[in-house]
């Protein structure tokens, strides 16, 4: 099979048939001709197949090996048509330090809804056998995870889920299918938000569900359909335009990041670097085995607090201050107020001296530099 890289440029989009253009064409067409009725040329309307979503389905599909692939309109629609897998009174594993979105979507949707769930610290598999009941259908993790960059080892939770009859969920936003292969390592279902290093630069809103369960990529697709959370055709493009790219984006990202939290590490204003690239990390091990590179996401807690936190967030000019992640561009923000300010006062609350940092492309003493006059302005 072709390699990661050839895959990006080229699964799903070999050169048009009719004009030979070497980029997929964006099909805005909401409907299409049959010669008689039920005859067509495998496209009816668009909610329920796009020639252009197709191509990005294709292409995510191929580089997270897996079998069926669908796209949607951001990661937290992929996210709700991975849960609708799930009947009213089963549980949920979720790990405790999630996306603050997928938690809400949880507590405040599918709760309602008659879905129950626990949060369980999935750095710890004896956690998840603890956690699990007789109506648990389902681990939801992250790896790393947001913000904590606290890493689950999937192919032991894939044992424990698939021991006790259970689908293991991965979400690879901030891995990957460059850095990491959940699929391979043993998961049922990856998700995605498209938005952050696949999309990379900051201008679409996308979600992807990927698995090689035919039942349940074939539950998914229909899910998608049926409910329409379908992503536009430009978006598609522009997700498939930033995917070409994302291998030679992530390796400078993880380059840069690893850099900034070695730098972190050593800066007397910082109390706690979380990078799993770091030796002392906890996770290092798993990681460095799952992972192809530790990733472009660092977060660190600062000595003075809360207050130093806000103060060094805002001080950065090169770092970008900002919800988001994974694109071109280096982003700083204050979990605590801004991406998990939904959790605040739940059991996934966050330090509030924390500050993440999303490592982008830039030049590496350029972002040295900012952390380095933030932290000093910040203490
Ligand atoms: C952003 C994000 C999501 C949600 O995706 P949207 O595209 O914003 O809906 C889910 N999981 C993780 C890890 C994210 O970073």
């Amino acid at each position: 099979m072709a390699g990661f890289e050839t895959l990006a440029v080229h699964a799903g989009q070999p050169p048009d048939p009719a004009t030979g253009a070497v980029v997929p064409a964006i099909h805005l067409a909401s409907t299409f001709a049959q010669s008689a009725v039920g005859r067509h040329q495998g496209y009816e309307y668009s909610r329920s197949g796009n020639p252009t979503r197709h191509a990005l389905e294709a292409c995510v599909a191929a580089l997270e090996g897996a079998s069926h692939g669908s796209a949607f309109s951001s990661g937290l629609a992929a996210e709700d048509a991975t849960l609708r897998l799930l009947d009213p009174g089963d549980h949920v594993i979720v790990g405790d330090n999630v996306y603050g979105g997928t938690h809400r979507l949880l507590a405040q949707i599918h709760q309602r809804a008659g879905l129950h769930f626990t949060p369980a610290a999935l750095d710890d598999p004896a956690a998840v056998e603890a956690a699990w009941r007789p109506e648990t259908r389902l681990v939801w993790i992250e790896t790393p995870s947001n913000p904590m960059m606290r890493i689950a080892d999937i192919a032991a939770l894939a044992s424990v889920a698939h021991r006790r009859g259970g689908l293991l969920v991965v979400d690879n936003t901030f891995a990957t299918p460059y850095l990491q292969q959940p699929l391979a390592l043993g998961a049922d279902v990856v998700v995605h938000s498209t938005t952050k290093y696949l999309g990379g630069h900051s201008d679409v809103v996308g979600g992807f569900v990927a698995t090689n369960d035919a039942q349940v990529g074939e539950r998914i697709a229909f899910l998608q359909n049926a409910a329409g959370a379908v992503p536009g055709p430009f978006d598609c493009y522009l997700t498939l335009r930033g995917i070409k790219t994302l291998a030679v984006r992530m390796d400078r990202q993880c380059a840069n990041a690893s850099a900034v939290a070695a730098m972190l590490a050593a800066h007397p204003a910082v109390a706690a670097v979380h990078y799993p690239g770091l030796p002392g990390h906890p996770g290092h091990a798993v990681a460095a085995a799952q992972m192809r590179a530790f990733g472009g996401m660092v977060s660190f807690t600062v000595r003075g607090g809360e207050e130093a936190a806000l103060a060094v967030a805002g001080a950065t000019r090169v770092f970008t201050l900002a919800e988001s992640l994974g694109a071109v561009e280096s982003l700083i923000e204050h979990p605590h107020r801004m991406t998990h300010a939904s959790v605040a006062g739940s059991e996934l609350a966050v330090d509030p001296a924390l500050v993440r940092l999303s490592v982008g492309v830039e030049t590496l003493t350029d972002l040295l530099t900012d952390l380095q006059g933030a932290l000093a302005a910040g203490s």
